[in-house]
């Protein structure tokens, strides 16, 4: 035995988990296992890891011959299908950064992400090309379109220049030897518009990445093995379709991708196709599902889980799963700040002691922290934690290795917040109580956003575009409760033409946001509740109007 200074460091090799690896370890050791895809073309697709791994290297080497290096932001505008994974891998394993794009954003905010991002390339689905089309001009990044699609369906498009995939990658070699990369290195990009102002980047690493999915893969979050058959129901562009891409080759599960095909006749046929087990999405995608189930006196039996976020899970949802199918509802809560999953509510042999209340009452949480997240809730004035008595509510900080530390190309935010220890959290802008269980509950929002089906709608924007009607002297829009959306936005106006009609205002409206995020309702009030600094008092309509559009 040797006598010197103590070891201190670990003596391991210092060796960093890729997101290449994963593909790797799917393709040698669940080879063929398969992905499932319902393609845009209109069949299913389906081959294997190792068939998949052999098209990840072919795009990365053409992305390579194209001049992509390291960091650059090569671009995707795509449903959930064999082609977009192959993107998450091809893109990210040579260092370049998969930037996924949400498609169902208006043209302005594209545009401005696209314009953000300096995205270099373009990874898109046909039926999104008419989304660039008014706006290409603008792209000053943009050196191609590479368009995901058979080669013979290659579409006309006035957009010049379009690459075809297939021939893209046609041409190149499948061997590759993915580079050595720091783990610390961004990986995928993607923007969140569930904020104030502009839609704001978060930069995922390698890192974060492979430690956001070894944790969402165990049996107290996803339970995901190689026996699963996983269905992403969430998109693929919406916070890496909450992980499933990389979570499935990790464990060698099967992974069904189901295109464009969200609803329920598409789930259905795709979910008897493959027999699907679990399935993940936000509860809108469930209420069609179930319609449709409903309708045609058709079940499901081979789903034994689905889980539930981006929303509350009501608990009409968990009840029908439960009771009409089998299936237990699995309670999600993430953000695109936090890559996203961090608590969950898995089924626990305790529940079949329970009532039916008392586990939906657990099945309507947000559930538990998975092990690397932290979880607190702050009050408001003092900033200082509270009780974790299931009352009282504060505003929801998280923080851990697999959330962000600062927005893309943003120096300054005022939601990380430094606790009196010492500890820096991101300030989630939800309003949540903790349980002595450490169970979560979203019960409001400080964040001026709506959320609809999934998507945000800024509150703020639909206001300053109501603002601009003639006759109009203050506008407020707030979320309400809805049964199919989950939440929609309502408009309350204060004018100063009395004779102004809700026609106009909605005429009005009509050329200056999406359709979908037209309120459901307008309504003429004589004034608005403020804040002693003037600020509208929002809660108080909402505690108001909740149920305005379900009574
Ligand atoms: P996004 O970044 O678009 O994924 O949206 C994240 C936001 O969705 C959260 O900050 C919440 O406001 C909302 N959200 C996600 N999961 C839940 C849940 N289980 N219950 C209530 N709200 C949720």
């Amino acid at each position: 035995m040797s006598i010197g200074k103590p070891q201190t460091s670990g003596q391991m090799m210092a060796q960093p988990l890729l997101i290449s690896d994963l593909i790797e370890y799917a393709a040698s050791h669940h080879a063929q296992q398969k992905i499932i895809s319902n393609r845009l073309e209109g069949d299913v697709h389906s081959y294997s890891y190792s068939d998949a791994l052999v098209r990840c290297k072919q795009l990365a080497n053409a992305l390579l011959a194209l001049g992509v290096e390291k960091g650059d932001r090569i671009g995707t505008l795509a449903w959930n299908g064999y082609r977009h994974f192959e993107c998450y891998y091809g893109i990210s394993g040579i260092g370049a950064i998969c930037h996924t794009i949400n498609p169902r954003l208006y043209s302005e905010q594209i545009e401005y992400i696209i314009q953000h991002a300096e995205d270099s390339y373009l990874l898109i689905d046909a039926c999104f090309l008419p989304l660039l089309e008014p706006i290409v001009d603008r792209l000053t990044s943009v050196k191609g379109i590479i368009v995901l699609i058979d080669a013979e369906q290659m579409p006309t498009s006035s957009l010049n220049n379009l690459i075809n995939y297939e021939e893209l990658i046609a041409e190149q070699d499948d061997q590759l030897i993915w580079p050595d990369l720091d783990a610390d290195s961004a990986a995928c990009l993607c923007y969140t518009s569930g904020t104030t102002g502009n839609p704001k980047g978060v930069l995922y690493s390698h890192r974060s990445t492979v430690m956001h999915a070894f944790a969402s893969r165990n049996p107290d979050a996803l339970n995901i093995s190689s026996d699963t058959v996983v269905m992403p129901v969430v998109p693929m562009y919406h916070v890496s379709a909450w992980g499933i891409p990389y979570i499935a080759p990790m464990s060698g599960a099967t992974l069904v991708l189901p295109g464009q095909g969200m609803a329920g006749k598409d789930l259905y046929s795709l979910i008897d196709f493959a027999k699907v087990d679990l399935m993940l999405g936000v509860p809108t995608v469930w209420l069609g599902l179930i319609e449709y189930l409903k309708e045609n006196n058709l079940t499901i039996p081979s789903v034994k889980t689905v889980g539930v976020g981006g929303a509350a899970s009501p608990k009409v949802l968990v009840e029908t799963l439960d009771k009409d199918y089998g299936i237990y509802l699995l309670p999600i809560w993430g953000m695109t700040e936090t890559s996203p999953l961090a608590t969950l509510g898995a089924k626990k042999n305790a529940m079949s002691e329970m009532t039916d209340d008392q586990r939906y009452d657990i099945q309507t949480s947000a559930g538990k922290p998975m092990l690397g997240i932290e979880i607190e809730i702050f009050d408001e004035n003092t900033h200082l934690p509270l009780k974790h008595d299931g009352k009282d509510r504060g505003l929801l900080r998280v923080r851990g290795p697999w959330v962000l530390s600062s927005y893309y190309k943003l120096d300054k935010a005022d939601c990380f917040i430094e606790d009196q220890q010492g500890k820096i959290w991101f300030d989630t802008g939800d309003i949540a109580t903790i349980d002595k269980d450490s169970y979560l509950r979203i019960v409001d929002r400080a964040k001026d956003v709506v959320k609809s089906g999934g998507e945000w709608i800024s509150s703020i924007d639909l206001e300053n575009a109501a603002q601009g009607c003639e006759g109009i002297t203050e506008a407020c829009v707030i979320g309400v409760k809805h049964l199919k959306w989950d939440e929609r936005p309502i408009l309350f106006v204060v004018a100063q033409d009395k004779k102004l009609e809700k026609e106009t205002i909605y005429q009005f409206l009509g050329d200056k946001v999406a359709k979908w995020w037209l309120p459901d309702d307008i309504i003429f009030v004589d004034s608005l509740p403020h804040t002693a600094t003037g600020k509208l008092q929002k809660r108080t309509l909402r505690d108001q109007y909740w149920n305005y559009l379900i009574t």
